[in-house]
Formats: C-alpha cells, structure tokens, sequence
C-alpha cells in the first residue's frame, strides 16, 4: 500500500456495499454465517478477535505516527537482473516465479501462467504526476511475458491494483485474439476491474476460504486458487475506506496426464501485518517475540499447506508502531513461513517504492538476522532482485 492509503485505510471503520455481481459460479462459499470480517453496517474489517491489529484513530495517528515519520524519496535503484526470457518460454522446473518488481511475480506452475498483483507503473496513484515515484523499474513490461491465464490482486492499494496496468494486460489479451485472462480478487474488487473494462465474466470474486478453478489455455493444466484471509485494509480515495476486501491467495496446479505427481503449490501473501508492535519498540526485541500473532497464517497452512513456495512481505514496515499491524517485517514473515508451511520463500513488496522510511536496503539485512536468530530450523528464504527467475537465481 501506499503510506497515505494506510492512513486513509487504517483509521476509523468501513463503509455500506451492497452484494456483489461479479461472483463466479465456480466459486463454493465455506458455508455457514459469514465471518466476523464483514462489518455489521456493511464493508469491511479486520476480525476483532485478532488481538495482532491495532486500527488507529486519526489523534493516535497525529501522535503516534507522525512524530516517527522521516519520509525519503532519494533512494538509489535497485540493479535489475537480466530477465531470462527463453527460461520463460520452455520452463524447466514444475514451478518457477519471475520477480517483476514490488509485489509483482509471474509464476509458471505445471503449465498455468500467473500475475500477481500487477504494476508496471512509475507511481502508485490515480494520476500519473502525484505520489511517490518509484526508484527501481520493473524488471520488464506487460507485453514481454508470455501469455497470462491468471491474475491475482489481493486489495485495492494503488501498488497492487494499478489502472494502467491492467489496461495493458487487456490490450495485449485483445491483440492476441484470445479469451484473456481470469481475474481472481476478493470482494468488491471486481466492480473496479469492471469498470476498468474487465469482462465481467472473467472476474472471479471471492470471500475469504472460497475457491475458483483457472483452466490454462490450451486446458491441459488447471489452477485451483483459493482466497486467503490476510490482516490489512483498503482504500483508493478517502471515501471508500474498507469497503473492499483484502487477502493472500493458495493457489494448486495440477497438469492433466501427470498421473500421480502432486500438484505445484504456492502461496501469495498480498500486503498482510502479522502482530501488533508497541512504538519505540526495538526489533527482534522482546516486545516484539511477545505481541499476540496473527492466527490465520496458521489456519492457511493447516487448511491449504505445505507449500512449494511462499511468496511473503518483506518491507514498509517502518515506523513500526504505526505500520506493523498492517505490514509484515523481515522477522514477521519468518514466522509467517512457518506458519503457513511452506517449503521455501521469495520476499516481496520492498525495493521499488519509497513508501515507508526504513533504509532500500534494510529488509534485506534483517530478513538474513532473522533467519539467522531461528538458528537454522526455518525454510530457505530469499531476497531477489527484480528479474530474477526463482529457483534458478542466486539470492542477494
Ligand atoms: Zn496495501
């Protein structure tokens, strides 16, 4: 997200939406009431039982984060790799994941193409000349990857559901003559997409727990994707505060006439906090080991894991007593690794925007403290440079 749509998304409660239209009918509701994320007056919420979030007021905000706030924009570009498009074009591996940038990845899993959370822009803002810039380009552009039958956007934060973005990837579906992609998102999400020019019947929307299946092109491979409950909020303007869903996504691949191999499995966190932390509250202190978890981290591994591979937020997490509620540190998706069981991890959603004040090139030192703290009991967990193919490219 960006730090104005934390501030605009974070403070106060939701507001009324009406039931969606764009649910697809592959889609299975979990059943039973729906959960304690709607807000009773409509929108929604991040559960009240989830002792790991804090929502602030605007005086706590004025107080508390503002105070802390060292805002920089002159941060040097991260050097992009050189995208190995042949490696693109002929996989080699039942899952590989191009890091584009941000939270940005192109994911190959037994044949099915995924986007996740596409932006190519320069700024994450509704006007092309407002907003923070961004310092490292995207590794590459819409049009150089190969086609896409899935996109994932997991809320409505400028840096994860960008307009010009998404007009590229109609564009490029429209030149190409075929069916386009299909657009998994949560909640509410689809009316924007809609009104971006999404055909409506490739919108999947989706509660938290329900499913959709993605047939690839050609329909020998199919993708099971999964919305996942992730700790956030969401905003475009002032006005539409939480009105929309926020999640992560599991998603399953499975290759008709692989008899007997098991399917390729990954998880995309979205922006997500995992536990609350105190202001002024040092890292890997022990106000941080002690600040109630997230539970739904937990909840996804045991409901959808183990994972091939886990792709989790790294950064904008400083200042840390306003921001950890709603962004994961390096420390906190070391834990959240663990919890949703996965086999290995790509961290993401640092390194291209300066939307928080911690240093380009901190997530990256602290996510190896991190590691280092649990003293070798966790997964492999890396920090790549855009461009780089996982699991072929050697980390930073
Ligand atoms: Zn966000």
């Amino acid at each position: 997200m960006t730090a104005l749509a934390d501030l605009v998304g974070s403070v106060g409660g939701g507001v009324g939406l009406g039931s969606s239209p764009y649910s697809s009918s592959s889609a299975s509701s979990g059943g039973g009431p729906l959960g304690s994320h709607h807000a009773p007056g409509g929108g929604f919420r991040n559960p009240p039982e989830w002792r790991s979030c804090r929502d602030m007021s605007f005086s706590h905000f004025f107080s508390e984060a503002l105070p802390d706030w060292d805002h920089s924009t002159a941060f040097p570009p991260l050097a992009a790799a050189p995208v190995p498009f042949p490696q693109l074009l002929a996989p080699t591996a039942p899952l590989q994941a191009l890091f584009v940038g941000h939270a940005t990845f192109f994911l190959q899993a037994r044949g099915v193409n995924v986007l996740t959370d596409p932006f190519f822009s320069e700024r994450p803002s509704p006007v092309s000349f407002i907003g923070p810039r961004r310092y490292s380009p995207p590794a590459c552009t819409v049009a150089e990857l190969p086609p896409v039958d899935a996109v994932l956007i997991s809320h409505s934060h400028y840096d994860h559901l960008d307009r010009a973005s998404v007009m590229a990837l109609l564009r490029r579906a429209a030149a190409a003559g075929g069916a386009g992609p299909a657009w998994c998102v949560p909640l509410g999400v689809g009316a924007l997409l809609a009104r971006m020019g999404v055909p409506r019947d490739s919108i999947r929307e989706l509660d938290w727990w329900q499913d959709t299946e993605v047939r690839a092109r050609g329909g020998a491979s199919t993708l099971r994707v999964t919305c996942v409950p992730a700790q956030h909020n969401s905003a475009r303007t002032p006005w539409d505060r939480n009105t929309t869903l926020w999640c992560g996504f599991a998603c399953s691949a499975v290759e008709a006439g692989a008899a007997g191999e098991p399917p390729s499995t990954f998880y995309f966190s979205g922006d997500t906090g995992y536990r609350a932390v105190e202001r002024g509250s040092p890292p890997f202190s022990h106000g941080e080991t002690t600040a109630p978890r997230c539970p739904a981290f937990k909840d996804i591994g045991a409901r959808r894991g183990p994972f091939d591979l886990a792709l989790l937020p790294i950064g904008a997490y400083s200042p840390r007593g306003f921001m950890s509620s709603f962004h994961a540190s390096p420390s906190d998706a070391v834990e959240i690794l663990a919890d949703v069981r996965a086999r290995a991890a790509v961290g993401m959603h640092w390194g291209a925007l300066p939307l928080t004040d911690e240093p380009p090139m901190q997530p990256v030192e602290w996510l190896k403290e991190a590691l280092q703290r649990k003293g070798g009991g966790t997964a492999p967990f890396v920090a790549l440079r855009p461009g780089s193919l996982w699991p072929f490219a050697a980390p930073l």
